[in-house]
């Protein structure tokens, strides 16, 4: 699994303990798979009925409604939610946020270990 290169380059110790630890984050959120991209915004609109509440001053608008988005091939799409799945499926998103920065971080540690590898040239 582990590429041998791995060990002669510059990852030391700290940097394994770190990535290790990372690795044990993700696997547990992995194992949940309750992982969900986007977003969950609560919104709360006005109709086409000119004489509807909310068109008042001030205005009752309606909803709450719950709005998950995420990208799709560089267009946001979107669905509704009911209330209760918009309080179960937010663990989801945050997860999602969590794999994120924690891939980030192991990227950082493969940047870390390049520019500390003595076979990488300085920077002219
Ligand atoms: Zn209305």
């Amino acid at each position: 699994m582990v590429d041998p290169s791995w060990q002669a380059s510059g990852v030391d110790a700290f940097q394994r303990a770190e990535a290790a630890q990372i690795a044990k984050e993700l696997a547990e959120i992995a194992r949940s798979g309750r992982v969900l991209p986007g977003s969950i915004v609560e919104r709360r609109s006005r109709c086409g009925r000119a004489n509807c509440a909310c068109h008042d001053d001030p205005p009752k608008l309606h909803g709450p409604y719950w709005h998950w988005t995420r990208k799709v091939a560089a267009k946001t799409v979107g669905r509704y939610l009911r209330e209760d799945q918009a309080g179960d499926y937010h663990i989801w998103i945050d997860n999602d946020r969590r794999l994120r920065e924690l891939v980030a971080r192991l990227e950082a540690l493969g940047v870390a270990a390049l520019e500390a590898d003595e076979r990488t040239a300085h920077r002219s």
